[in-house]
């Protein structure tokens, strides 16, 4: 028998699992089940904001052409008109769960980032992902029907047994085998719906922005169970992470050139006006690839000295006391930096409502394709495609396992 049994079975603990977590709590008991504490997550570590329609100078439009133009139009038009629309809303949702993003007077303060033609990015300081945690953690730690397991690792997906042993059909997913880290034991849940929210896979590449957690297991998982996975080619990089001798690869946020930086070449050279048109602000593949191409020639940085001390201290507190440690002073020194692997834009196939080919299986946040992104996120768009459809997923998995009577024991 199955030891957990529960509504849903939520894999992961970054802002796509917690946000769906709250609010399909309302329809039934709720198992969150996470790698490490329930902090340690990607979203933990996004500085630059999320990416919404807020000032009267912009527009839906402009918001979806960015998106469209950084994804070379390889993007699904209408999942990235969804989430555009629907982006206002999710900003006004994470206000009322308690998310403290940076104001002036009682307005929003809003920055601009690569490939934006607007200022648009709801920030928190530099440590927005890490506020939006806070509260959402806040909230499910207070829940009666959540129950949270730290120190969990999922390792498979549980299938349905049926009368024919398919090979190339997908079975119904009934929940996950579990190991529990701390007791070094194997454990069943069982789940009305399983919902695969396990983020990003940046530890495959030996540079790489993210956290240990991020191991792309939820594609691995997926993909076994025979789901299906699209654009995983389109692995998206960060133009600027620290690239120090002994360092870690710390990302340095584009908000950094959002708010002035710029990046110079080893002979101090302004280059990105020799590579596209809005400079710095481009696109971070262009970018990126620009910086390839100068590092031929020697170390590149970024230099944001010119806002000065006091500026630099109250808009990049993470950054200035993390750089710190390494010997290097925002105020006073050039950063040094390179590309490092950051974000995939692509994953396990769902439709506008987090649904994948697999009965029962549901999954969003950065683990899930739903086409928003095309070959290249436009930045702050991903904590925006966690709130959107992991939002959009609680009525299809509630109407799921309302209209689903049987419930199978599966066996490892
Ligand atoms: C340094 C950095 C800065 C960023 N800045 C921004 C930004 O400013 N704006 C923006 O929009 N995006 C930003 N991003 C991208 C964004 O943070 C992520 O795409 C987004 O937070 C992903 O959220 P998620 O909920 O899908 O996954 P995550 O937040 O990565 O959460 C995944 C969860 O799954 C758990 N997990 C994984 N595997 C298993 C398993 N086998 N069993 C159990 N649990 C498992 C993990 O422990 C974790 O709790 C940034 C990313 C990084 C790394």
């Amino acid at each position: 028998m199955f030891k957990n049994s529960f509504d849903f079975l939520v894999i992961g603990s970054g802002i796509a699992g917690l946000n769906f977590a709250l609010q399909a709590s309302e329809y039934g008991t709720v198992a969150i089940v996470t790698k490490k504490e329930l902090m340690e997550s990607n979203s933990n570590y996004a500085q630059g904001g999320i990416a919404a329609v807020l000032d009267k100078m912009d527009s839906f439009d402009k918001h979806i052409e960015d998106t469209m133009k950084a994804g070379c139009h390889l993007n699904d038009k209408e999942a990235v008109e969804i989430m555009i629309k629907e982006a206002p809303n999710q900003i006004k949702r994470l206000i009322d769960v308690g998310v403290g993003f940076s104001k002036k007077q009682d307005e929003l303060c809003l920055s601009k980032e690569g490939g934006h033609s607007e200022r648009r990015i709801a920030h928190a300081h530099d440590t927005t992902g890490k506020e939006i945690e806070r509260a959402l953690i806040h909230q499910v730690r207070h829940h009666k029907r959540i129950t949270i397991f730290e120190s969990h690792v999922a390792f498979k997906l549980a299938e349905s047994k049926d009368a024919i042993d398919r090979v190339s059909t997908p079975r119904q997913c009934i929940g996950a085998f579990v190991l529990d880290t701390d007791n070094n034991k194997i454990l069943n849940f069982s789940a009305k719906a399983t919902i695969l929210a396990t983020g990003g896979a940046g530890q495959v590449y030996e540079r790489n922005s993210n956290p240990k957690i991020a191991t792309g297991d939820g594609v691995a998982m997926a993909y076994k169970a025979r789901a299906e996975i699209k654009d995983m080619e389109f692995i998206q990089f960060h133009p600027t992470a620290l690239n120090k001798k002994g360092a870690p690869s710390l990302l340095i946020s584009e908000t950094v050139r959002g708010e002035g930086g710029v990046l110079v070449n080893s002979k101090g050279e302004q280059f990105m006006k020799n590579y596209h048109e809005l400079k710095d602000l481009a696109p971070r593949d262009i970018v990126a690839r620009a910086i390839l191409e100068e590092m031929k020639h020697g170390t590149v940085y970024l230099d944001i000295r010119h806002k000065g001390s006091a500026y630099i201290k109250k808009r990049f507190p993470y950054l200035y006391e993390n750089l710190w440690w390494h010997d290097i002073k925002m105020d006073k020194d050039l950063i040094p930096i390179s590309p490092a692997a950051h974000f995939i834009c692509g994953g396990i196939h769902t439709d506008l409502d987090g649904r994948t080919n697999i009965p029962g299986l549901f999954a969003f946040g950065e683990v899930a394709h739903t086409g928003v992104h095309g070959a290249n996120r436009l930045a702050s768009n991903s904590l925006l495609e966690c709130m959107v459809f992991s939002g959009r997923a609680v009525d299809a998995t509630k109407t799921y396992i309302e209209k689903e009577k049987s419930w199978k024991v599966g066996k490892l």
